[in-house]
């Protein structure tokens, strides 16, 4: 369980959830890890102290991923305290769901902004590092949303569905460099995002669903860093489903 001893991996969005699921699996695994968040100061620092009782190094930014000016200040404080900087996890995300007829034009913004243009402030901060370094895998986390569409969830289907473009797009510009760039499509995960469903909604996607229940964030960490391991080193421009066998 040492596969990522020595890396440095920057996961957005850990205080909660997937990202802090994800932030823990490739601590256990040997990386020193960076994150970001924007409001939950307690737990991030909870997370720090998690990840450094695992004998690797932590550090916590309040950062909003929209901000391109701060996200490169991140990013350079991640390579100069941690000498290097070999995954980011493009994990933070929000839901603004309303069916587009009753939509404004602030809730579609918002969620393109921090879901979609997020993941590219990361990836542009991070990506001449990388390709200098000959090596670096981006890890954006989408939703089967972006696959098939979910209805009152135009902004944020849309912009899961630009996050699959820019996977694609991104690895066939850095694959020669040694960059793989990669996306994991989830489904139903028990976080926040998903407590807020109406019963009625979580009734209705259960009844979609195989395997027949939400899944754990701790059933998407592993995956998560298995892409960002060496044991991944022929996976590029891939986008793996862990939804139970809701989108197949
Ligand atoms: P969550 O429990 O709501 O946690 C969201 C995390 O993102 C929090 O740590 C939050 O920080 C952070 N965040 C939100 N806006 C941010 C911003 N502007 N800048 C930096 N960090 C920000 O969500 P989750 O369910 O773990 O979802 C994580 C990712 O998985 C998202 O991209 C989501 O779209 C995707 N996903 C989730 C599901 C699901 O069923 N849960 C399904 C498919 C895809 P604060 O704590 O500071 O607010």
């Amino acid at each position: 369980m040492e596969e990522l001893k020595g890396k440095a991996i920057l996961v957005t969005g850990a205080s909660r959830g997937i990202g802090r699921a994800i932030a823990l699996e490739v601590a256990r695994r040997g990386a020193n890890v960076a994150f970001n968040y924007v409001h939950s100061e307690a737990q991030a620092r909870e997370l720090v102290a998690e990840i450094e009782a695992l004998g690797v190094k932590a550090r916590s930014f309040k950062v909003d991923v929209s901000d391109l000016k701060a996200v490169r200040e991140m990013v350079n404080s991640v390579r100069s305290e941690f000498g290097r900087l070999d995954g980011v996890v493009n994990n933070a995300g929000v839901t603004r769901d309303k069916l587009l007829a009753m939509m404004g034009e602030e809730e579609w913004n918002e969620v393109i902004r921090i879901n979609l243009t997020g993941a590219f402030n990361v990836a542009r901060a991070a990506i001449f590092p990388m390709m200098k370094a000959k090596s670096g895998v981006i890890l954006n986390i989408t939703s089967v949303s972006g696959l098939v569409g979910m209805a009152g969830q135009v902004n944020y289907s849309a912009s899961k569905a630009g996050l699959i473009g820019m996977t694609k797009a991104l690895a066939k510009e850095v694959g020669r460099s040694g960059v793989r760039v990669n996306a994991l499509a989830l489904g139903f995960i028990e976080t926040d995002m998903t407590a807020k469903l109406p019963e009625q909604n979580r009734q209705q996607a259960l009844s979609m669903i195989p395997l027949g229940r939400f899944g754990r964030p701790s059933e998407v960490a592993p995956v998560a860093a298995f892409l960002l391991s060496d044991a991944a080193s022929y996976i590029t421009g891939a986008v793996i489903q862990v939804d139970g066998g809701l989108a197949m």
